[in-house]
């Protein structure tokens, strides 16, 4: 055997995801487009499980109080934030099912339950951001308010501002240079902007009155008159609302030959778009199949909409009950311990430009494929979860007879990087769980940058997956 054969022969070859899937490049374009239209219309988890949710129903989908023992696709809700899609199989359920998990959520400013105050000739309103930013990304950008108020009598109003061309928008105003040596430039990045410097500027003109000039805050109280006028809004319906700002930038193609995407949220909203397009396509499994849509998973998976609620208990549950008559504890545990889950999560690609914080041998490239993260956690492994190899071994048979395009990740250097996903708190069941999903540059920013290519073979691997 010549050198050259042995070295193709033993050696890992990374390829280009472009250069292994010539033939798709048309496929992998139009798959984008579509993503991007889910992206521009889910930019809160709410606006993501509404749209999932229509998808499926779409797609002959029931909601689990209206199905009937003959349909086998389910929907089961959780509070608008959270869903699972399930399809009943015809295999033994106590031999599990197979759960891709995704998360519908993304860091973004939340308002205060009073935000909303006047200085200086402008109102404004207080922010809480949510999840890991970097707070320097959110000044001087225009920013979209999606609201979701639960008047004093129960009324849920849903209002949407920044998104159509004539809206107005919303901004956090940055410190000029010529002032901002001492209070920024002169402290740590992390130090320069403090969590309550992030008030979002949102009108200037004060009331016009003919009778008292004296009114306190005229700015403030105009624009409680015009939501008032508008939406029937008193300022105590703050205190029972969930108003987020996110970027009011739209999904746009990057690059001279448009190979990339950059957009808000596609941690996780790539996965997550993915997942439920390898789901509704994916007619040939004969085990039942559940896609999640988790919430929360950016503040740690906490609370009543995330993955340590449990929700997966309460989805095997329910379908036990309609269609095996059945609530045995025991076999709720059984199935959960016998099933295979991917953490349907983002990975950081290797930013050409700091290479020094990955590992470089064990780096995901952006537009080499889908990527596999055997392990999540940080420093020596802490609150990981690290698939074994036998189940490596096994995602790694059905993506290679699949021909997908994959490479393995990791966060970071050792003692630099660190992460987790909701994998850790799947595997709390005993059952197998790997993290599989789209490596981005620029995680976590404003403008998140995935490879249409990877893309494409997250969606790809999600099927090859439930469809094993
Ligand atoms: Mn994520
Ligand atoms: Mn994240």
């Amino acid at each position: 055997m010549s050198i050259k054969d042995l070295e193709k022969s033993l050696k890992i070859k990374k390829l280009s995801g472009w250069e292994k899937l010539k033939s798709s490049e048309k496929e992998i374009f139009e798959f984008s487009e579509n993503y991007k239209n889910f992206l521009n219309y889910a930019k809160t988890e709410r606006r993501a499980f509404d749209f999932i949710l229509q998808r499926a129903k779409s797609c002959g989908f029931k909601t689990v109080d209206k199905a009937d023992k003959k349909c086998k696709k389910l929907i089961i809700a959780n509070r608008g934030k959270s869903l699972a899609l399930v399809k009943v199989g015809k295999n033994s359920i106590e031999k599990g099912i197979k759960i891709v998990v995704s998360h519908l959520d993304s860091p973004r400013l939340d308002l205060k339950q009073n935000p909303l105050f006047e200085d200086a000739g402008v109102a404004l309103l207080r922010t809480h951001y949510y999840g890991g930013i970097k707070k320097y990304h959110w000044l001087s950008i225009p920013l979209s308010l999606y609201a979701t108020f639960i008047k004093a009598d129960g009324e849920k109003m849903e209002i949407v501002i920044g998104e159509e061309q004539n809206d107005p928008v919303f901004t956090i105003t940055d410190l000029l240079p010529h002032l901002s040596r001492k209070s920024q430039e002169d402290k740590k990045l992390s130090d320069a902007i403090q969590g309550e410097k992030l008030v979002v500027v949102c009108g200037g003109i004060p009331i016009l009155s003919d009778e008292d000039d004296s009114v306190k805050e005229g700015i403030k109280l105009n624009i409680l008159k015009l939501l008032n006028e508008k939406y029937n809004l008193i300022e105590e319906d703050f205190l029972s609302a969930e108003i987020e700002m996110v970027p009011s930038f739209k999904a746009k193609d990057v690059g001279f030959d448009r190979s990339f995407i950059g957009a808000y949220g596609q941690d996780d909203r790539v996965c997550a778009y993915a997942s439920m397009e390898a789901f509704l396509q994916s007619e040939s499994s004969d085990d039942t199949i559940v896609a999640l849509f988790a919430d929360k998973e950016e503040i740690g998976s906490d609370g009543n909409t995330g993955t340590k609620a449990r929700f997966i208990e309460y989805v095997v549950s329910k379908i036990l009950e309609k269609y095996f008559n059945t609530s045995s504890e025991f076999l709720l545990k059984e199935i959960l311990f016998n099933s295979k889950a991917i953490s349907a999560d983002v990975n950081g690609a290797l930013d050409p430009v700091y290479q020094d914080v990955h590992e470089k041998q064990n780096a995901a490239i952006i537009g080499y494929g889908v990527c596999v993260t055997k392990f999540t956690g940080s420093g020596g492994k802490y609150n990981a979860n690290d698939a074994n190899a036998e189940f490596v071994g096994w995602i790694r048979s059905i993506l290679n007879k699949s021909n997908i395009t994959w490479q393995t990740g990791e966060l970071g250097k050792i003692d630099e990087g660190g992460g987790g996903t909701v994998a850790k708190f799947l595997a709390e069941y005993g059952m197998d769980v790997i993290d599989i999903g789209t490596a981005l540059l620029g995680m976590h920013s404003t403008f998140e940058i995935s490879s249409k290519v990877d893309l494409y073979e997250t969606f790809r691997a999600y099927k090859t997956f439930l469809n094993a």
